[in-house]
């Protein structure tokens, strides 16, 4: 159970993140929900997560790819809910093309908001997190990072980069009693997913797509303490995609 603590929850007003933030609070956690351009969603999913767990739930509008936002932002989450506990970095973009098509806005925008978002966060959560001397972080990588999809190489080298961080991260931090794991979702209903065509489905050994409540338990049980003896690793749920 996650009573008394505070998740923070990149990208939480869709997807997977919103179902994240939910499965926070479900499990007891007051959680602070981080949006980009989504304020109505944003504020829905807190809505709801404090009707029906009656936790504490806050949305905050922050571009993770911008690092003083990052900073502001996890300072305003400390006054308003009193510290950070887990820290879910799932917020991430796509902008495909293959690689001789791709433009230096398009792969930088992945790589800012997907990898140095990834940075920023844990970099504005460390402090608080050394000082407890605790703390759960998970990254949301992906199973592109594992097999290099056509068409993404902004989007895998991103993800890739999220599997070295969240090793790296797990070395550094280990002996604060910081735990850093990364999950690798493979193809997940979701808007991000929502132009990508059935045929794809043929080629996931359990033949469907994941659903966002999925991957929120893996990341429920990732911030829990049954988990505590877990740091550095990545956890592919995909379906078999990526065997
Ligand atoms: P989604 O439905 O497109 O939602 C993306 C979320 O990220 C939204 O809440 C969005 O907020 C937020 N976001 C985007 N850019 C941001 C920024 N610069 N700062 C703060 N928030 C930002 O995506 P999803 O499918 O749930 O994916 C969630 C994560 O899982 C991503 O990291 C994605 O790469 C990863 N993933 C997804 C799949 C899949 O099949 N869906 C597979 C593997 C990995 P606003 O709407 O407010 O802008």
């Amino acid at each position: 159970m996650l009573n008394g603590k505070v998740a923070v929850v990149t990208g939480g007003s869709r997807g997977i993140g919103a179902a994240v933030a939910e499965a926070m609070a479900k499990n007891g956690a007051d959680v602070a929900v981080i949006y980009k351009g989504s304020a109505e969603k944003a504020q829905a999913v807190c809505d709801k997560i404090v009707e029906e767990y009656k936790v504490k739930a806050k949305c905050y509008c922050c571009d993770v790819a911008v690092t003083k936002e990052c900073a502001e932002t996890v300072a305003k989450v400390i006054e308003d809910l009193g510290g950070v506990d887990i820290l879910v970095n799932n917020a991430g973009i796509t902008k495909d093309n293959l690689l001789v098509s791709m433009s230096e806005e398009e792969f930088d925008a992945v790589i800012n908001t997907n990898l140095k978002g990834c940075f920023n966060m844990i970099k504005a959560c460390s402090r608080n997190f050394i000082k407890k001397k605790a703390g759960k972080i998970i990254n949301i990588s992906s199973v592109s990072a594992l097999l290099g999809t056509a068409g993404q190489c902004n989007y895998a080298a991103s993800k890739a980069g999220v599997i070295a961080l969240t090793k790296t991260t797990a070395r550094e931090f280990a002996s604060r009693g910081i735990c850093c794991n990364a999950i690798a979702p493979g193809f997940i209903t979701t808007d991000m997913t929502s132009s990508l065509e059935d045929k794809y489905l043929s080629s996931i050994p359990l033949k469907r797509a994941g659903k966002p409540e999925e991957v929120a338990s893996l990341a429920a049980f990732l911030a829990d303490s049954a988990s505590d003896y877990i740091t550095g690793e990545v956890i592919r749920i995909d379906g078999g995609l990526a065997i």
